[in-house]
């Protein structure tokens, strides 16, 4: 069967009706990208960058961070590159001495994270997105941040990628000035007030992690409750629906980066709703492409407009059984 799915590897991700599907990898390191490359990946979704100041004493400089983004992008030349901005906070949480002396949150999931670090610190989330901005220099570098609910929070992060823009013209460094600006879509509120983000953005890529998370108030960490945290709740289905349906409306691509999109059982229930992107780590990708290559739109579609109207998880359950036979 692992040879089978090894055949997959140069075929385009296609539906059978002849429908064009991206298939990217989620990768954590530079080092990840040989594995992305060898699941046929045709691009990098999400890079999570935390791995850049999780587990030492002092932050990573410019040059450090610029060198690591690089290192993906020289891998990957021909292909779109995802970066997201840090995500510190909540379970990926900072070594001891870089909290720079913000008070521990009560509720790290809820507390100062992500963006919300990023902009209660301008010269760190600055350094890390001249070290992006250089890299995009290399090739085909899209930029992503994590996290947003408010559209200040986008008005800023903007106005902090004009400065550090700014700041490289004047060092005469090279960057790609047309740099595409995404966002995370990953709080509820987000996807209610979507407007506010298709106006001011470039792409979305829904985090499904974080998103269902926050919509069913399930600690995505917490095992006590783990069996209540359900990809398949009909809140979560219109949530991934609405998103979807407003990026396409806005003529925005949508992507799913969280772990929903690499599992197979939901590559067609993905597919009905719409998504034509999906983002997962590698050792995913080769059996998610063969289910889209196995899969027909149409009668999906019509499954999962039921499923959208019909709310019971039972039913639902029942659906999405018969979408995977
Ligand atoms: C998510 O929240 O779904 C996601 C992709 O980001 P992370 O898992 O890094 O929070
Ligand atoms: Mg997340």
């Amino acid at each position: 069967d692992k040879k089978r799915l090894r055949r997959l590897r140069g075929m385009a991700a296609q539906t059978m009706d002849g429908t064009t599907v991206e298939l990217h990898a989620n990768i954590e390191l530079p080092a990840d990208v040989p594995a992305a490359l060898d699941a046929g990946a045709t691009g990098v979704g999400l890079f999570r960058t935390e791995f850049l100041f999780m587990n030492r004493e002092t932050l990573p400089d410019e040059e450090e961070q610029f060198v690591a983004y690089r290192q993906v992008v020289e891998q990957m030349p021909h292909y779109p590159i995802t970066i997201r901005t840090l995500d510190i906070g909540a379970d990926k949480s900072f070594g001891s001495s870089l909290d720079a002396g913000h008070a521990v949150s009560i509720n790290p999931a809820l507390g100062l994270r992500a963006i919300r670090y990023c902009l209660a610190e301008p010269p760190l989330f600055l350094t890390q997105l001249r070290a992006i901005l250089r890299a995009s220099a290399f090739g085909k570098i899209k930029l992503l941040i994590p996290m947003l609910a408010h559209a200040h929070e986008i008005d800023q992060s903007l106005a902090l990628i004009e400065q550090a823009k700014a700041q490289l013209r004047k060092r005469g460094q090279a960057f790609d000035d047309t740099i595409p600006v995404g966002g995370m879509i990953e709080i509820p509120a987000a996807v209610l007030a979507i407007g506010l983000f298709t106006k001011r953005l470039q792409f979305l890529s829904i985090g499904t992690n974080d998103l269902i998370q926050y919509a069913l108030a399930i600690d995505r960490a917490d095992n006590a409750v783990a069996h209540l945290y359900d990809p398949l709740h009909p809140a979560i289905l219109q949530l991934l629906s609405l998103t979807i349906q407003a990026g396409a409306r806005a003529g925005l691509p949508v992507s799913v980066c969280g772990e929903m999109a690499g599992e197979p059982k939901l590559t067609r229930l993905l597919l009905g709703l719409g998504l034509r992107q999906f983002s997962m780590h590698p050792s995913q990708l080769l059996m998610v492409k063969q289910e889209i290559l196995r899969a027909d739109l149409p009668s999906i579609e019509a499954i999962v407009k039921k499923m959208l109207k019909a709310q019971e998880p039972d039913k639902i359950r029942e659906w999405v059984q018969q979408l995977v036979t």
